[in-house]
């Protein structure tokens, strides 16, 4: 584990309230329709708490796009201004892994209705 040291950093921990004290500001991403939206921090603070952090979170399935299945990350502005997903790289190699088995299995089931579409009946 004393490679953890390296790629964690002070803002890794940043919890709501902090993000709103050093203005950082918050975005929420969708890893398959691509879009990407500011998070009212107030508001998100309001309704959970300033102790909350975004940080190695994410919700399936996106709400950015009606229908869309891919998953909601979030995001910051914490590096001086570029927006960078707000978790580690255990967590972003675990879910760049989830997605693309998903993707494979929906393109397998997609498979089996065409042929089941074409078989005879
Ligand atoms: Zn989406």
């Amino acid at each position: 584990m004393g490679d953890r040291r390296r790629t964690s950093s002070i803002h890794d921990g940043l919890t709501l309230a902090d993000m709103v004290r050093i203005g950082v500001k918050a975005y929420a991403a969708c890893n398959y329709c691509q879009r990407q939206q500011a998070i009212d921090l107030p508001a998100l603070i309001a309704r959970v708490g300033p102790d909350f952090s975004l940080f190695n979170r994410r919700n399936k399935p996106c709400k950015l796009t009606a229908g869309c299945f891919g998953y909601t990350y979030f995001a910051t502005d914490r590096w001086g201004g570029i927006i960078t997903p707000f978790r580690d790289d255990a967590h972003g190699h675990r879910w760049m892994l989830e997605a693309i088995g998903e993707r494979q299995a929906r393109q397998e089931a997609e498979q089996a209705r065409r042929r089941d579409d074409h078989a005879p009946s």
